[in-house]
């Protein structure tokens, strides 16, 4: 990349709040239905109807904005955003403007090790539009209007990040911090979670921003991290031939991997934004915020620090580890359930079992090993039943299979060797056999150590007690 210049990018991604109804009707926000058989008459905007605010959508808000440490608004206003769109009938969307329910807040974000602090401008509800349909008719465009009214959060960073890598760790932390909450499911394919990207370049030094483009409604974080990198190269080579970027709006093709102008940017005055008169302020009190922070679960930070400090493990394994709730509780299972050193059960965690599921492509809620079963298999390594070489063994089978730990060791017979007796027959034999290796030894060359212990193992089939082998070996090779 050109090193005269900098990049400027701020975030505004919605995350469909995981509601049963609509903001601000009783229709279903289930995905997947038959187009039009979820849009009910205050969804389609018809004279005479009146919406209803959905309470579950404020509550998920404000367990948003505290998740951030956000102010919280008191008083909080619904506007009309008008504009004309096939897809929204009523000819204005019901936002949020001047008095947004979540003010200013922030996310930490880690990129390669260092931890940077993102701010976040302001979150506000609104509602979703429809669908409009190309391809599905030939010469037609069809509308199905199933997604309008569906609740959004559309949370807003300050232009606070300098590159596409910083964009996508955000969006990545959101992403895990949205889900952790259990306020959207994340669901990115169905349009769960979406971002637009705003991006600007200025000379190295400048302070005063570039003219942005902003990129809309990216659903991956692949995606994200191309459009910003191939927008970024655009504006650059946009300037250099001696042109000026224009304030527009433009949109990522994936397929041709690059960004085409979509429109010319509005401004906030286009829309003749004017507060909703058909819907009450929402007011929140100190008693509703009272209710939600008890409910509220742990936090991500908090429990990351409370991984390091309780369970002593390293800043790697805490990260991973509480990257999402279901695998932090995995983790805090195993370790109730085993008995074991806590380090030990991180590294099986985040080691075997996270590569497992990720060659498989699985979550960690559908394992096929069970927080029982992996235990199982831990407390066999701990009371020096198997060594940790046998357990990757055993491992497996427990992925391939519905055997517990103790009855695939019992089958295959991998119990570690203790008997001192048979472990010195073999290390006699194995010095018998190598005296060259052993003159080396002798003579001082340590290394020579590490070819004893393996020819040992070779020949126990890596059953004998490690620490057995390592003692009693010292003691003959002297
Ligand atoms: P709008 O609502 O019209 O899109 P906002 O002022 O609310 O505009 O900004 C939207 C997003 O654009 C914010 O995330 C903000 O951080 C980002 N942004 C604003 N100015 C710039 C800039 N010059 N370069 C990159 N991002 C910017
Ligand atoms: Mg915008």
């Amino acid at each position: 990349m050109n090193t005269q210049w900098e990049t400027v990018i701020g975030l505004e991604i919605h995350a469909q709040l995981a509601t049963k109804s609509k903001i601000f009707s009783g229709a279903s926000t289930a995905y997947g239905a038959e187009p039009n058989t979820q849009a009910c008459a205050v969804d389609l905007g018809l004279p005479g109807v009146l919406p209803v605010l959905n309470e579950e959508a404020v509550r998920m808000a404000v367990i948003f904005g505290m998740a951030i440490e956000a102010h919280i608004a008191p008083y909080s206003v619904f506007a009309r955003k008008n504009y004309f769109y096939p897809d929204l009938p009523k000819g204005y969307q019901i936002s949020q403007m001047d008095l947004p329910i979540v003010g200013v807040g922030h996310l930490d974000i880690d990129v390669d090790g260092v931890s940077k602090r993102i701010g976040i401008t302001r979150a506000h509800l609104e509602e979703d539009a429809g669908k409009s349909l190309h391809g599905s008719f030939h010469g037609l465009t069809g509308i199905d209007l199933n997604r309008a009214g569906t609740p959004l959060l559309e949370i807003v960073s300050e232009p606070e990040m300098s590159s596409a890598k910083e964009a996508v760790a955000y969006m990545r932390k959101m992403h895990e911090l949205v889900r952790y909450l259990g306020i959207c499911d994340g669901n990115m394919q169905e349009g769960s979670f979406r971002c637009d990207a705003n991006v600007s370049v200025r000379p190295k030094g400048q302070k005063e921003f570039g003219t942005r483009a902003e990129i809309k409604n990216i659903n991956s974080f692949k995606f994200v991290e191309k459009a910003i990198n191939h927008e970024i190269e655009r504006q650059i080579e946009v300037i250099e031939s001696g042109g000026t970027v224009v304030q527009e709006t433009r949109l990522y093709d994936s397929d041709k991997d690059e960004t085409r102008s979509m429109r010319s940017k509005e401004e906030a005055n286009d829309y003749r934004y004017f507060p909703d008169p058909d819907l009450l302020p929402v007011l929140i009190d100190e008693d509703f915020k009272a209710q939600i922070k008890a409910q509220l679960p742990e936090l991500p930070q908090a429990k990351k620090q409370r991984f390091k400090d309780d369970y002593v493990l390293d800043e790697e394994n805490a990260t991973i580890l509480t990257s999402s709730r279901s695998l932090a509780d995995y983790f805090e299972t195993v370790v109730k359930e085993s008995g074991c050193e806590a380090k030990m059960c991180a590294n099986w965690v985040t080691g075997d079992l996270l590569a497992a599921l990720n060659r498989a492509d699985l979550e960690i809620t559908d394992s096929p090993v069970s927080h029982e079963r992996l235990a199982g298999l831990l407390k066999r390594i701990s009371d020096d039943t198997i060594s940790g070489k046998i357990a990757k063994q055993v491992f497996e089978e427990l992925w391939q299979s519905t055997a517990t730990a103790d009855e695939i060791i019992e089958a295959k017979g991998l119990k570690q060797i203790t008997d001192t007796g048979a472990i010195e027959a073999i290390i006699d034999k194995i010095i018998a056999d190598n005296q060259d290796q052993v003159e080396q030894y002798r003579s001082g060359k340590d290394k020579v150590f590490g070819f004893f212990v393996g020819q040992v193992m070779k020949e126990m089939q890596g059953k004998a007690n490690p620490g057995e082998v390592n003692k009693m070996l010292k003691a003959k090779l002297q």
